[in-house]
């Protein structure tokens, strides 16, 4: 792969990116799921700033991206795919496997590890859930994302062209599950089997807890029932669930581009999703009692 192959292949990917975009936008206008809670205009314009952000901020921290390290591991023959000479398709498939179950990992660490929470609340306080959500996260959660990407591929040395598959595969799934669309619930359950469905990665976009911490799948849906963080369905339903984190409901803080940056910076170190769960007798009470 050529530096000229890398320069259409940034075209190709921004040219995929803005024609999902404007398909999903587009699907969610004319067969939305649910109504959105705050004003569009306001929201896209902060989400969609972040990604802008994140964008130039990727290309002046690593301007060669995934790409370059898989070319990296290739010309040094590092990495467990680059000691066996399998035929392409076989070798992209366990490539594609292999890099979304690094990603569902990553996606759990993010909920486990407090500091690491607090970057992701971010993607979470999001007060509606759609096409923009699917992009939102912290500069900070992007760079270290692409820390553990570059780990996983030198651990795994997958081929450049396997790389660009799997990232653009991720970007379109990305757009797709996080979309505020309606989809017939046979169809839904049927795609279910092989890809994120938007009504199951709306479960993961919940206040409630044990919600927020499941379906942590991005592209593939087999992790979360192989690990045994599936939920089928929101407790409350799609129409009636709530979306964003409890307690991160001011608009400024959660709807704002400066509020957002702003927001792994605020609230207790401890605040964090995973094993921590909202009692109705109230939290402080039953630690109290412990
Ligand atoms: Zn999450
Ligand atoms: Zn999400």
């Amino acid at each position: 792969m050529s530096s000229t192959h890398l320069a259409s292949e940034t075209a190709i990917r921004l040219g995929l990116f803005l024609g999902v975009f404007a398909v999903m936008a587009l699907w969610e206008w004319r067969r939305p799921r649910r109504a959105l809670t705050v004003p569009r205009l306001g929201r896209w314009a902060s989400n969609l700033g972040l990604v802008t952000l994140n964008t130039l901020l990727l290309r002046v921290a690593f301007p060669a991206a995934a790409v370059g390290m898989a070319l990296a591991a290739e010309a040094h023959a590092v990495g467990l795919l680059n000691q066996v000479g399998l035929p392409f398709w076989a070798e992209a498939a366990i490539a594609i496997v292999a890099l979304d179950l690094a990603i569902y990992l990553q996606h759990v660490l993010f909920h486990a590890v407090p500091v690491l929470w607090r970057l992701h609340r971010v993607h979470h306080a999001d007060l509606d859930f759609d096409v923009t959500t699917g992009a939102r996260f912290h500069p900070i959660e992007i760079l270290l994302s692409m820390f553990i990407k570059f780990a996983a591929i030198l651990v795994l040395g997958p081929s450049p062209e396997a790389v660009v598959v799997f990232e653009v595969l991720l970007n379109t799934t990305a757009m797709f599950n996080h979309a505020n669309v309606r989809l017939p619930e046979r169809l839904d359950r049927v795609l279910r089997l092989v890809v994120v469905t938007p009504d199951m990665h709306r479960v993961h976009h919940s206040v409630e807890d044990d919600e927020t911490n499941s379906n942590f799948g991005f592209n593939l849906p087999w992790w979360d029932r192989l690990f045994g963080t599936y939920r089928a369905q929101p407790c409350y339903g799609h129409e009636g669930m709530t979306i964003g984190i409890r307690g991160y409901r001011d608009p400024r803080q959660v709807d704002r581009l400066a509020g957002m940056l702003a927001l792994p910076f605020r609230g207790r170190v401890t605040d964090y999703a995973i094993n921590r769960r909202q009692w109705s007798r109230g939290e402080s009470k039953v630690n109290d009692a412990r």
